[in-house]
């Protein structure tokens, strides 16, 4: 039958909708195999030279790190594990003196804001922490006291009190013939806001003095950036008796304010102290590959 003008342009529209859809299908299917091969290819692209590597762990560990491991980790690698025994032997002969500020019966200052934490017992702990590791690292260490039990040679003073003089202190470390000197205290203030480390030094003590001073600085920084840091040299008039009269380099380390709404709390964390005495030691390794080797 022949087929009237109107089922012949509906024959032919239908025909063009078949080849429209048709044209439909095959860019689809065009598109689908173009981005099946992108994504092919960025699964098995390597990272460019410059391009970091992806991390998949360090978003968990940077919410679970600490304060004071995040600083330990960035915190200049000490050569403890990697010193050899020649270097050890070496480093044997060098003395370094330790003195623990105050300790027996005279306290230092007292901080009401950890809990009656004393001076004395902060001192002691970051001397000992900084005797281990500075003999870790093949040094010789003396100490002007290393318990906070009086010893039976401690002679009380006029009010009954036992505690450790100045000049026993110089006395102990020239005596010693010792290379280097370090005294620990902790600084007080009625303001709780005043916070920061102070290290003092005298300065005709030695031609190096302020280059112990920077170096021990620098390594303090490195380790605790978060602390407000000074350095002062003074006079005879102004420098404490452990700076002007000892014949090594010496210097007096205020680590703080025990007073301090900030270095209260620095000073009763046990990990603060560790990092304290390891940014000590790290300054005395750096200053004695410089100047005392
Ligand atoms: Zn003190």
């Amino acid at each position: 039958m022949a087929r009237n003008n109107y089922q012949y342009s509906r024959h032919t529209t239908m025909q063009k909708k078949r080849r429209a859809r048709r044209a439909l299908l095959l860019v689809g299917f065009i598109i689908l195999i173009g981005l099946l091969i992108f994504g092919a290819v960025k699964l098995f692209k390597k990272p460019a030279e410059n391009e970091p590597p992806k991390d998949t762990t360090s978003s968990s560990s940077t919410t679970t790190t600490t304060a004071y491991s995040t600083t330990t980790t960035t915190a200049p690698p000490t050569t403890t594990t990697t010193v050899n025994d020649a270097e050890k032997e070496k480093r044997s002969s060098y003395k370094i003196c330790i003195d623990p500020g105050h300790g027996y019966d005279d306290p230092g200052a007292v901080s009401d804001l950890s809990g009656g934490l004393y001076e004395k017992d902060v001192n002691l702990f970051v001397a000992l922490a900084l005797r281990d590791k500075l003999e870790a690292m093949g040094f010789t260490v003396i100490m002007t006291r290393d318990s906070d039990v009086p010893p039976s040679t401690i002679v009380p003073s006029k009010t009954g009190l036992k505690k450790l003089s100045l000049t026993d202190r110089c006395n102990i470390a020239n005596s010693s013939a010792c290379d280097l000197f370090v005294s620990l205290h902790c600084d007080s203030c009625e303001v709780e806001s005043i916070n920061g480390c102070c290290i003092y030094y005298y300065i005709d003590n030695s031609p190096y003095i302020a280059k112990y001073a920077e170096f021990v600085l620098n390594s303090l920084k490195a380790i605790l950036p978060d602390q407000d840091y000074t350095v002062e040299g003074n006079t005879r008039a102004k420098s404490y008796q452990v700076c002007r009269n000892v014949t090594m380099p010496s210097i007096l380390i205020e680590m703080g304010f025990i007073t301090g709404n900030k270095d209260a709390v620095d000073f009763a964390s046990e990990q603060w102290r560790q990092d304290f005495a390891q940014g000590i030691a790290d300054g005395i390794l750096a200053f004695y590959e410089a100047y005392g080797s």
